[in-house]
């Protein structure tokens, strides 16, 4: 077996000088000429740090109707759901405040209070996550080599439907026809793109979804309760020895279910919230809940998708501080809890 060391410089100089021209191109950040290996889809620069894909070619851009419909049917559909956001909450109110004003007036108006400020943050944080810009990159200079400095445009890659550098982490979205950078997704019930400027403000939005339904349907299920008609269960008192439980749950539902009849509009609009908000608020958070894991790991849901076990970054509570850009004492807590973890862990590993 011959050594790469001991072999002829013959042969060396010959590997060098047989790349074809084809195996040459030019990088579309600085404008140098790159050699790269034939079956290499994909090259980095070494001056500028540019990703080219060999087999990138312009794409077409989507027809101006199409574009401006699907922008049309977005703020439609958002325009239509804070109203139907409005609606809902005047009808709760509608149906609640009688008997929380029967209890007390203090009980009243603090419940009036609350809902209004749980109303104010819920339509306002949905009205900055729904109408802020997702967050364009930055333009950057690009296309020739004395514009462009040494690593300029490191792990940047060129977006065909913008014509412009896309930052690592950003992705086009054609809905929105732009880049965005740190993109999570594209959500249709905001009409926006989730990215680096308005994310936080739509984490917001769930966290204020759910602590309004989950105080809404409390509310309901109370004043439903207050509402519903006596129930009396004349079998049940009569023959509950010999009727096995299956029966006896039946019964009661039958019949609880039946004096539903007897209620008013009120308390039927008071049933439809309390089950409208209960199953609201257990899809919210779980999309919550992806969301907060996805900012604990620094990751995006996009990225998640297309490198699901590839590590982003850091994980820990760090992320989730600079996120939301908690002031300095919360700041300080939250870090110094974290790291304590750490040393924990690190301190377990070396005496294991
Ligand atoms: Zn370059
Ligand atoms: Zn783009
Ligand atoms: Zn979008």
């Amino acid at each position: 077996m011959v050594e790469p060391e001991q072999r002829p410089l013959l042969e060396v100089e010959q590997c060098v000088t047989s790349i074809p021209e084809d195996h040459e191109a030019t990088c579309w950040g600085c404008g140098l000429r790159l050699v790269f290996a034939s079956y290499s889809p994909v090259y980095k620069c070494g001056w500028c740090g540019a990703i080219t894909q060999s087999n990138q070619t312009a794409r077409k851009p989507d027809s101006i109707c199409f574009s401006h419909w699907r922008r049309l049917r977005d703020r439609f559909f958002v325009t239509v759901l804070v109203f139907f956001m409005l609606f809902v909450i005047c009808g709760g109110v509608w149906a609640v405040y009688p008997i929380v004003f029967s209890i007390s007036k203090f009980c009243g108006i603090l419940h009036c209070m609350v809902t209004a400020m749980l109303a104010v943050f819920t339509i306002s944080s949905y009205c900055l996550a729904s109408f802020k810009s997702a967050g364009a990159p930055t333009n950057i200079r690009w296309g020739s080599y004395p514009m462009v400095g040494k690593n300029d445009l490191e792990n940047y890659t060129f977006c065909t439907y913008c014509n412009k550098p896309k930052p690592p982490r950003a992705h086009h979205c054609r809905s929105c026809k732009m880049c965005v950078v740190d993109m999570d997704h594209h959500c249709p019930f905001i009409g926006n793109c989730v990215g680096a400027s308005n994310h936080h403000f739509f984490v917001i939005f769930l966290i204020s979804v759910v602590i309004s339904c989950a105080y809404a349907a409390g509310m309901t299920i109370y004043a439903s309760y207050q509402m519903w008609p006596s129930v009396d269960f004349p079998n049940l008192a009569s023959s509950h020895q010999s009727m096995s439980y299956m029966k006896i749950l039946l019964e009661i539902i039958t019949t609880v279910a039946g004096s539903a009849f007897f209620l008013s509009a009120r308390g039927l609009v008071l049933v439809y919230l309390a089950f409208a908000s209960l199953s609201v608020n257990a899809g919210i958070s779980v999309l919550l809940c992806q969301q907060l894991s996805y900012i604990y790991e620094g990751n995006t849901y996009l990225n998640h998708l297309s490198s699901p076990n590839a590590m982003h970054g850091e994980r820990g509570l760090q992320n989730i501080v600079r996120f939301f850009g908690c002031p300095y004492l919360i700041s300080r807590v939250f870090l110094r809890y974290s790291n304590a973890g750490k040393l924990q862990d690190n301190s377990g590993s070396k005496l294991l």
